[in-house]
């Protein structure tokens, strides 16, 4: 198991995921995401923003994802 946090997936908080792949820690940072856009918390909305506006252009929002999967893949096991 890895741990990332909420704001090193490009959210807002300290909140800390872990799992064994990187697709798995992007999709509970996203069900986390999704819970705090519910609870319409401000720092999240922004991040979610940014994020929006990265996805706009696929090929930084790629470079974005790869960088974060290869920060993932470079973290220690714990
Ligand atoms: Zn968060």
């Amino acid at each position: 198991m890895k741990t990332m946090t909420c704001k090193q997936l490009g959210g807002a908080c300290d909140k800390e995921f872990r799992a064994t792949s990187f697709e798995e820690i992007a999709e509970m940072s996203k069900q986390h995401g999704m819970e705090m856009f519910q609870l319409k918390d401000e720092a999240h909305l922004n991040a979610m923003n940014k994020m929006r506006g990265l996805m706009q252009k696929p090929e930084e929002m790629k470079a974005w994802f790869e960088n974060k999967k290869k920060e993932f893949d470079d973290l220690p096991e714990d």
